[in-house]
This record gives C-alpha cells, structure tokens and sequence, in this order.
C-alpha cells in the first residue's frame, strides 16, 4: 500500500478531507440548479449510490437563492460554482452552501475577494480554486507558450496568494487539463509545493467509455502516488455513471471498502450462457450497495467455480445455467434466466 501524500484538514459541513482522512467522492448536478425539485431529486439518486459531496452551478441570483431549499431536503455537503460574480458567491454562502468553487483572480479585483473571503471564513465555508488549462490567464500562456504544468501551479499560486492576503487559507485546490500526462504533472509539482489539499479530476474527459478510461488513468495514477483528498470523475452525461466509476476506481486501489467489486472473466470458447450481460445486469444492479462485497460471474465450470468460491458470492456458468455460491458453499444450480435474480436474492438475505 501507497503512503499518502500529507495534506492540511478542511471541512466542507460533515465531511472532512485531508489529512490522511478517507478520498471523498465528489460529483455535480446536471439540473438547473433553481428548479430545486430536479436538483434534489439527482443530488438523492447521486447520494444514494455513493456520492459524499454535491457541486451544483450558480449562473445566477435564482440558482444561489435557490440553495436554502436545496439544502434542507439533502443529506451531504453542497458546493456552490462560482465564475465571475462575487454577489453570487456572497448568496451562495448566505443560502448554505458548505463550500464555495471560485478562482479569486476573476471575480473583479481585491474588494470583491475581500468581501468573499471575510464572509467565508466568518461561516466556515471553505474555497476550492480550480485552476482549468484551457482557461489560464493571458500573461501565463504569454509566459509559457501552452498550458503547461508550470504554468497550471504558477496560476494557482497566483489565486491562493489573493486569498492568504485576506488571512484566508481554508482552500482546495484543483488542477485539471484535459492532457492526462500535464494533469498528473502538474499535481505533482504542485504537491511539491504546498500541503494545500487535493481536488482530483481529469477534466472534459468525455463520454462513458473514453471518459472513463482517461479518468481512471489520471485519477488513479495520481492516487497510486499519494497524491488526492477527494475525487470527481468527468463524465458527458448522468453524473450518477461518475459515482459509479468513482467508487471502482477506489476500490480498485483499495482506498474505499464500501461497493460491490465484481470479479468477471473475459469469456471464451468455453462459455456458454450470454456472460457479458448477467455480468452487466449485476454489476448495474447493485452499483448502490454500500457493503463490501466481491461477487464472480464466472463463464464456465474451468476457472469458474474456483474464482466463485473465493468471492463473497458468484455463480460459475455452465449450459444455460449457473451454479450458486455463497462464502465458498455451492447453494443451487439455476436457469441461465434466473441467475441474476438468484443472486440479487442472495444479496438480499
Ligand atoms: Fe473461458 Fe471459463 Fe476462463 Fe471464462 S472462466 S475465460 S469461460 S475458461
């Protein structure tokens, strides 16, 4: 196991990162954040499957007003995105917001991160500055040419220094290109640098499958340094698929207990039953479960009931049926059909 990189404690309400505590996994709504009742309605399904802490946008004085309903009906953390209007950020943190996502060099000059800064730390409410390649100032990309990592940690520099100016040091901080390679670099010189804690995240990674894989990439490998406090994997579309892959990506490093982790083989001439969607239909079906928990789908009786037997529960296929085990004990032999209801079933009990 890693050892990970030493970061300073924030709290963003109940939630505590850094500080060697547990990775928190982040997402954000994809709802107008002012009409409050889709917005509560996908922060519950994201909470449900995993999701620690909730950004949700503010584009305007309705969607940070709107953050008093919001937070009344939710259960984790809220953090309000910022860009460019100061006000917002001031009703964001006066609606409830547990944490405030703004870069203090583009919400027009030193007043306005003073009036911010002040009120923030008056109610607790720390600050992520999330310094994106793709939208660095133009002195930097001057300077250096291209987004590169030094110019990524030199930007964020820049913006946590307007805030410890203000005696203000409750901060995040993200560093995101949509270069796998520069992200990861410019992690880790930052990390050189500063015990700031880390925002993980790959950002416009795209759709499901290409999203995935370049996050799990970035992410991971950063992880597998020491390097993150908390992680949000970008996805185009529902942000639930983002907890999904989120939870795998830490369970697969071991850094979360809770979730299901399902061990399937890659098929072959062997295989009999239609392998792929029982393994698809169970990996679905229990993407909420909190426990910690292996289940096999395993295609034939060669490799099958050996991998079954390891896993908290698995079936090892056979002709158009399974065998079902349970904590290494055979409980029956099913139809193909009913496999995957037998072992939800299973889980159930
Ligand atoms: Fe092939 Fe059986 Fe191994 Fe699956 S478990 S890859 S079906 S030999």
């Amino acid at each position: 196991m890693f050892t990970r990189n030493e970061t300073k404690i924030v709290r963003i309400g109940d939630v505590t990162i850094g500080g060697g505590n547990k990775i928190a996994i982040q997402s954000m709504t994809n709802t107008k954040t002012h009409d409050v009742a889709a917005t509560v309605a996908q922060i519950k399904a994201l909470t449900e499957l995993g999701c620690e802490i909730v950004r949700v946008a503010v584009a305007d004085m309705t969607d940070a007003e709107a953050i008093t309903d919001i937070k009344k009906e939710i259960k984790i953390p809220l953090v309000a995105d910022i860009h460019f209007d100061y006000k917002l950020a001031v009703q964001a943190i006066q609606s409830g917001a547990d944490k405030i996502r703004l870069n203090p060099g583009n919400i027009g000059g030193e007043e306005n991160v003073k009036t911010v800064a002040t009120l923030a730390k008056e109610r607790g409410v720390p600050i992520r500055i999330g310094v994106n390649g793709g939208s660095l100032e133009k002195e930097l990309l001057k300077k250096y040419g291209t987004p590169t990592p030094e110019a990524i940690v030199e930007s964020a520099m820049g913006h946590i220094e307007m805030l410890k100016n203000q005696n203000f040091d409750d901060i995040v901080i993200s560093l995101k290109s949509s270069d796998v390679n520069d992200t990861i670099a410019a992690y880790k010189l930052f990390a050189e640098k500063s015990d700031i804690p880390l925002h993980l995240g790959v950002t416009e990674a795209g759709g499901n499958y290409a999203g995935i894989v370049k996050s799990a990439v970035g992410i991971g490998s950063m992880l597998s340094q020491g390097l993150g406090d908390t992680i949000r994997v970008s996805l185009t579309g529902s942000p639930l698929e983002e907890i999904k892959a989120a939870k795998q990506i830490l369970k697969s490093l071991k850094l979360i207990e809770k979730g299901v982790e399902i061990v399937s083989c890659p098929t072959c001439g062997r295989c009999n039953v239609n392998l792929a969607a029982i393994a698809d239909e169970v990996t679905d079906k229990t993407a909420g479960i909190n426990s910690n928990i292996t289940i096999a789908v395993m295609g034939c009786a060669v490799n099958g009931p050996g991998e079954a037997r390891e896993a908290d529960f698995g079936v090892a296929c056979g002709k158009g049926e399974g065998l079902l085990f349970k904590k290494g004990e055979i409980i029956k032999k099913v139809k193909e059909t009913e496999i995957v209801s037998e072992l939800l079933k299973m889980l159930d009990e």
